[in-house]
């Protein structure tokens, strides 16, 4: 029930101001600096006339936190503006977003239409609405125009994509996949958590929707999981009315606050993750017993050029071969020190994972090896200390 009109000021602010400010208004709420958190289930209604014009939409007031709750509301405004959508939405998870927008964009009978690789759990629910529901999927590499037209069905009716696709970091030309979807009438929903609203924002290409786990750079402090939806106030509004409201995979009130305050740092956080990941991805490059280094920042990286038109920064995360055999790769993992073994991205800590054995384990091997995920691949989430200190145990554990 905040405001939604924006002041022109507002409007016109930067991103780093935006992450801060949007979505609160402390004069609102007795002076207090930080957000308050409504931590109620329910809420109190004046008289019972007013409970009834509540239900009919007559009247402006909450009715039940499943339905919206104030707290949570101020994320949705935050990832709205910065998003540059017109509405945004908060789940108890990346995937509550993931399936309830899909679940709300799609019937029996439709095709979604998905980037060559999406994240493990989205690839499950495609499954299980391809058996339980009847809506189709295929995943498609989206190099080029004549690819994506001739991989669009008449029953097409969704466009999913991540960019970049985990782990192999390769991007989607965000803006040309939009146009061609606009000829066809279809929307484009991107799943933007690799990159953040700081560094991509999918809406200004011209797609639909942008969906993140918010659990990753937004949250950053690996204390939180959440999800966000953002898009036209028509559709998110569909989206809150049915699959939100009525599957019910909201966001508590506690972790909005988490979130919000998290968020207050993004642009912070995103710049030196940038910046250590640049620093380590040369450095990699170096080394000989390192194979392969997959990182947008990268001049030799296959996609530079498009990575450098489409994001602000080459964000934290770098895919590398090592030399040798699986058991190398986990004899190096074992050796690390400072870095920790955990998926997950995004956080303070450097994180190492095994995407062959660990996040894309239930990828039959014949499709992994197609995608280009040996069984030597790491994937480092490269965190916010100092980036010497985590080369010097990169170093250290691939001397041993
Ligand atoms: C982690 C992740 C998800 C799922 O988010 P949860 O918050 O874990 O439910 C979806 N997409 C991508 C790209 C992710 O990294």
């Amino acid at each position: 029930m905040m405001e939604e009109i924006q002041s022109k000021q507002e409007r016109s602010r930067k991103f780093e101001t935006e992450v801060i400010h949007s979505g609160y208004d402390a004069l609102k709420h007795f002076g207090s600096l930080a957000p308050p958190i409504f931590q109620t289930s329910t809420f109190v209604f004046p008289d019972a006339q007013s409970g009834e014009r509540r239900f009919a939409g007559e009247e402006e007031g909450y009715i039940y936190s499943r339905l919206q709750n104030p707290t949570v509301e101020m994320l949705e405004q935050r990832i709205a503006a910065l998003e540059k959508a017109e509405k945004g939405l908060a789940f108890g998870s990346g995937m509550a977003a993931v399936s309830a927008v899909l679940m709300g964009m799609v019937k029996t009978g439709d095709h979604i239409l998905c980037s060559e690789g999406v994240y493990g759990c989205t690839f499950g629910l495609l499954h299980f609405m391809q058996e339980r529901f009847g809506v189709s999927h295929s995943f498609q590499s989206m190099d080029g125009e004549e690819q994506i037209r001739a991989a669009i069905r008449p029953e097409t009716a969704l466009i999913y994509v991540e960019s970049p696709i985990n782990p192999t970091m390769k991007l989607v030309d965000l803006k040309l996949v939009a146009e061609i979807a606009k000829e066809f009438g279809i929307p484009v929903v991107v799943d933007n958590t690799f990159s953040s609203p700081y560094l991509q924002r999918p809406l200004e290409l011209g797609c639909d929707v942008v969906i993140h786990s918010a659990t990753k750079y937004l949250c950053g402090h690996g204390d939180v999981i959440g999800g966000l939806a953002a898009g036209s106030k028509e559709l998110m509004s569909h989206l809150s009315m049915t699959t939100q409201k009525d599957i019910g995979g909201v966001m508590s009130p506690f972790d909005a606050w988490l979130l919000l305050r998290g968020m207050k740092t993004l642009p912070v956080r995103m710049d030196r993750h940038c910046s250590n990941a640049a620093e380590l991805a040369k450095q990699l490059r170096k080394h000989p017993r390192i194979s392969k280094v997959l990182f947008p920042g990268d001049p030799e990286f296959a996609q530079y050029t498009l990575a450098s038109r489409q994001m602000d920064g080459p964000g934290g995360l770098i895919s590398f071969e090592i030399c040798g055999t699986k058991e190398d790769a986990q004899r190096f993992m074992n050796a690390l020190e400072l870095i920790k073994i955990a998926v997950s991205l995004g956080d303070a800590e450097t994180l190492i994972q095994h995407p062959a054995t660990m996040t894309h384990a239930v990828v039959p091997p014949e499709d992994r090896a197609a995608m280009g995920i040996s069984e030597t691949l790491l994937r480092l989430s490269v965190g916010l200390e100092a980036w010497q200190d985590i080369w010097a145990d990169i170093e250290q554990a691939l001397n041993t």
